[in-house]
């Protein structure tokens, strides 16, 4: 039998009008169930993972699971006004937040929208909240240091700018007040801050922004907050958001900071929704891609090289820890997926160490090629020293007869943890850091009793900026010193310490 092309094309033509009749038919479901901010829809074959999809009363949805006959959404808006056999009509679009200069100053919900009652964010650009990292080609490697202006971080555990370095450590141990610390750092440093609150207490957030605005730093920072008593859906969205916003600038060539505080509250946000979604429970519940959840996450942030702008996002993710247990499941993950670790210490904050930073367990895998050269000059041995004074530390509790080099050991491990001590919300420059160091490790403060320590280096720094202008020139312009200048400070110190009266 021949084929008459004429037939062909008929039967063709008559396809593609139900084809397109079929789109259209799809664009429009039924809501089957809702509840728990969790909705089934039917009928949208053609919704994509991630689109938005419009319910009444202007709630919207994220399409989270595709099931052979429906569609499974996270709700961004409040689930009581959504009732079965409603209509769900599609967008095409995927959640988008606004981007730009418009944010710094302002306090945001992970939609973007303005919560700090200081009027519509005026927005004239918006990007999707999921995007894949920049390519390998792109990055360049970490060569820059971002100081936290917190001496115990800055000389053992550096960090470098488009690094990620995890903050992690049990429940009230500073995690927190390491992150703004460092944000309240980055004044007329050249680099902009965002700040995700995830899962945080509303009264936290709040305190957060005032200590932010009370040291000038709201300024150049976003805040993004997704408290405690919001939806999942927004918990979990939130660092996205978060890391778009930081994105739009580090492409414009800038350096941002982002903090997320905390990603095991967002691990917990996104193990509800996939337990609502039905998804399998694996490990601890939490379903198989909760790696992926952070992975995606924290690849975004980098350095470019030049050709694409030189701009870096520097992620600070925190992870809190139940009993001090970093082998647990999300810390873990997130200790693989980070460039190291910043370890907080309970025993350590209630001895009255703070900041609790444990320097055996604390780590920073590529800062150290972006520490500056004179913090090198002065660290290169702290951790060693420290590490002797705890095995000692250890080792003595039991005895009481020392030697002449046991007692001095242990003398000088006291006067450095003295030194590594430091409140809230003073951030340290590098010139003053380097002064306090350098003087530790001269040994000159082992023989001063505990509380005089840091009155010494106070009045040490002091005397070093009034009499040898010219040394702190040189850390601060050329960020090493000269062998000469070694020299200088040396005798200034010593000299200064001959002539101290406690
Ligand atoms: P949470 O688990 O509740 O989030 P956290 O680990 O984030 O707690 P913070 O809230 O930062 O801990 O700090 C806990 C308490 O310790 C706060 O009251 C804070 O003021 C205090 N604190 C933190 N760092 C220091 C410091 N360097 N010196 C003195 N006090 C500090
Ligand atoms: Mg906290």
């Amino acid at each position: 039998m021949a084929i008459k092309t004429n037939e062909i094309s008929a039967l063709i033509k008559e396809q593609i009008k139900h084809y397109s009749q079929k789109i259209e038919s799809n664009d429009v479901g039924t809501v089957i169930s809702v509840g728990d901010g969790i909705a089934t829809v039917y009928g949208l074959d053609k919704a994509m993972l991630g689109e938005l999809l419009l319910f009444p009363n202007d709630v919207y949805g994220m399409v989270m699971n595709l099931n052979e006959d429906s569609v499974g959404t996270a709700l961004l808006g409040d689930d009581r006004l959504i009732k079965e056999g409603d209509f769900v009509k599609r967008t095409g679009n995927v959640v988008e937040v606004p981007v730009g200069d418009a944010l710094l100053g302002r306090v945001v919900n992970p939609l973007g929208q303005a919560i700090d009652g200081l009027g519509e964010i005026k927005i004239n650009k918006t990007r999707p909240i999921e995007r894949i990292a920049p390519g390998v080609m792109t990055r360049k490697s970490v060569d820059t240091p971002l100081m936290t202006g917190i001496k115990a971080i800055d000389a053992m555990i550096p960090i470098g700018r488009g690094q990620r370095e995890l903050i992690i450590g049990d429940r009230q141990t500073g995690k927190t007040a390491i992150a703004i610390d460092t944000i309240i750092n980055q004044k007329g440093k050249d680099c902009l801050c965002v700040y995700v609150a995830i899962g945080q207490k509303t009264s936290t957030v709040v305190r957060v922004v005032e200590r932010l605005k009370e040291h000038g730093a709201m300024e150049y920072t976003t805040v993004v907050s997704s408290t405690a008593a919001e939806m999942d859906t927004l918990k979990y969205i939130a660092p996205y958001a978060g890391v778009t916003m930081a994105e739009e600038w580090m492409e414009q060539g800038k350096d941002v900071l982002i903090v997320y505080d905390d990603l095991s509250k967002h691990a917990v946000a996104y193990r509800t929704l996939s337990l609502l979604l039905k998804r399998a429970p694996g490990r601890e519940a939490y379903p198989g891609d909760v790696f992926y959840l952070h992975s995606r996450l924290l690849e975004r942030a980098c350095r470019l090289d030049e050709a694409h702008g030189g701009g870096s996002i520097t992620a600070l993710p925190i992870i809190e820890t139940q009993a001090g247990d970093i082998s647990a499941y999300i810390p873990t993950n997130v200790i693989s997926i980070t460039d190291g670790q910043i370890f907080l210490v309970t025993d350590l904050f209630n001895a009255g160490q703070r900041p609790a930073v444990d320097s055996g367990l604390s780590v920073s895998r590529v800062g150290s090629s972006a520490q500056n050269k004179c913090m090198k000059q002065v660290s290169k041995s702290l951790k060693i020293e420290l590490a002797n004074y705890r095995e000692l530390q250890a080792f003595t509790q039991f005895g009481s007869d020392l030697d002449e080099s046991t007692k001095k050991t242990l003398a000088h491990g006291e006067a450095l943890m003295e030194v590594l001590k430091q409140g809230q919300y003073s951030p340290m420059q590098l010139d003053r850091q380097i002064i306090e160091l350098f003087a530790a490790k001269q040994g000159i403060l082992d023989d001063l009793p505990i509380d005089q320590i840091h009155p010494f280096l106070e009045s040490l720094y002091l005397n070093v900026q009034k009499n040898n202008s010219s040394i702190i020139k040189e850390i601060n312009d050329k960020k090493e010193l000269s062998k000469d200048s070694l020299d200088i400070l040396e005798k200034v110190v010593a000299d200064f310490k001959n002539a101290y009266v406690l």
